[in-house]
């Protein structure tokens, strides 16, 4: 018998997921848990846009087909270590993936940072120069008001 990676990370928040069970998140069956090889693969995907689709695998968000055994992951159904067979209800609705998406962009954004590719950080940052010619913008606007009460 092949040894598959145990899971251990929620589906949702990718955060560790003790004995399946997440805080926010409930309880998940052992095989609808990341392991540290779809963690990484996290990185690899665009999060964003995200469409969600009706169910996706809990795993990757990626497309699922139909089969006799269940669901299983178009991308991944077939790896060493295979995403399903899920049960209908063990795929991620429209709203978890929203969740989970978000969740697998914050992930990959930390990496990007710790692999010291500033770039992406400085974009989400305030530009102070910016924030500044704001603020005195709306104090010309107040003083305008002001003068125009008087
Ligand atoms: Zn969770
Ligand atoms: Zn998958």
């Amino acid at each position: 018998m092949r040894l598959a990676a145990r899971g251990h990370l929620c589906p949702v928040c990718i955060r560790p997921a003790p004995a399946g069970t997440c805080d926010e998140h409930g309880t998940w069956k052992p095989h609808q848990l990341l392991t540290t090889a779809d963690r990484r693969r996290c990185g690899r995907r665009r999060w964003q846009p995200f469409q969600p689709a009706a169910q996706a695998c809990p795993r990757c968000l990626g497309e699922v087909a139909e089969s006799r055994t269940g669901f299983t992951c178009v991308d991944h159904g077939h790896d060493q270590d295979p995403h399903g067979p899920y049960r209908v209800d063990e795929l991620l609705a429209p709203t978890a993936q929203r969740v989970s998406a978000a969740a697998r962009l914050r992930l990959t954004r930390r990496r990007q940072v710790r692999r010291r590719e500033p770039i992406s950080v400085s974009l989400h940052l305030p530009d102070p120069a910016r924030s500044a010619r704001v603020v005195i913008s709306a104090s010309i606007v107040a003083g305008t008001l002001a003068f125009l009460v008087r």
